[in-house]
């Protein structure tokens, strides 16, 4: 009588456990169904060109999986060593700060002494960061996001580290890729901070140096406009790439690698 009894409390509990799954995977796929179908018109009302357009299929969109990673929430910039830097290190930050915080409205970004979700490790030895596994290559500059998960693209939590000889422009090409930008896979006649080449880490000649070294602190209107696309509401994370192109009706030249 017990023993039966037993059986009835095992199975009703796996019954009950599948339903369960089965209600979070219904509801996990209607979630992402709402993300792939975003408001086309409204998204359009953000204004931009067809080149600011094509930027964006290019960069905005995560390389592994081809969907849209980005932050949800505010962001909050701590310098993890700022004891140990000067002023003009933290105003380097703040600057970079101040120059995104239009563009990810309506997310708030600001600088916190504590309790951050961006963690800026600044002027350390980049060697020492990379996997023990990885080949170690010379880098300017690292940016971590937090992995996705099955049913989250959403980024939330972060780690910056800026070399100790690099300038602002590298820590704006890591601000970009916390935010969810990555390198560009086609080329343009424009200068892009994301763009791999914006850092030359070797310096085949000394004309490429000096048309580094000359180059001033610039963001390009393109990536601005791209940034502001990306945080705009409609576009949320999760939203695949070729879902994206299909609603937008776009068609891109073909890729020259
Ligand atoms: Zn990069």
């Amino acid at each position: 009588m017990r023993k039966g009894y037993i059986k009835y409390v095992v199975i009703i509990f796996i019954v009950a456990l599948t339903a369960l799954g089965v209600t979070a995977d219904f509801h996990r796929q209607s979630e992402d169904r709402r993300i792939q179908e975003f408001d086309v018109e409204r998204f359009r009302e953000t204004g931009y060109t067809d080149e600011e357009l094509s930027l964006f299929c290019d960069i905005a969109f995560n390389r592994d999986g081809e969907r849209i990673r980005k932050w949800e929430t505010d962001l909050r910039v701590e310098i993890e060593n700022i004891a140990e830097l000067g002023d003009e290190a933290v105003d380097e930050v703040d600057s970079v700060i101040s120059i995104l915080r239009p563009l990810i409205a309506p997310l708030k970004i600001e600088r916190v002494s504590e309790k951050g979700n961006v963690i800026v490790h600044k002027n350390v030895e980049l060697t020492l960061i990379n996997k023990p596994r990885q080949k170690p290559t010379y880098t300017n500059g690292i940016a971590r996001i937090n992995e996705a998960t099955d049913h989250s693209w959403n980024i939330n939590f972060a780690h910056i580290y800026d070399g100790p000889t690099t300038g602002t422009q590298t820590l704006m090409h890591e601000f970009e890729h916390i935010l969810g930008l990555e390198h560009p896979m086609m080329l343009y006649e424009y200068y892009l901070t994301i763009g791999r080449s914006s850092i030359p880490q070797h310096y085949s000649a000394y004309g490429d140096w000096f048309r580094f070294h000359r180059m001033p602190y610039y963001i390009s209107p393109r990536e601005k406009a791209v940034i502001r696309m990306l945080y705009s509401p409609e576009i949320r994370s999760g939203l695949k790439r070729d879902e994206f192109i299909k609603r937008m009706g776009i068609e891109l030249p073909a890729s020259p690698i």
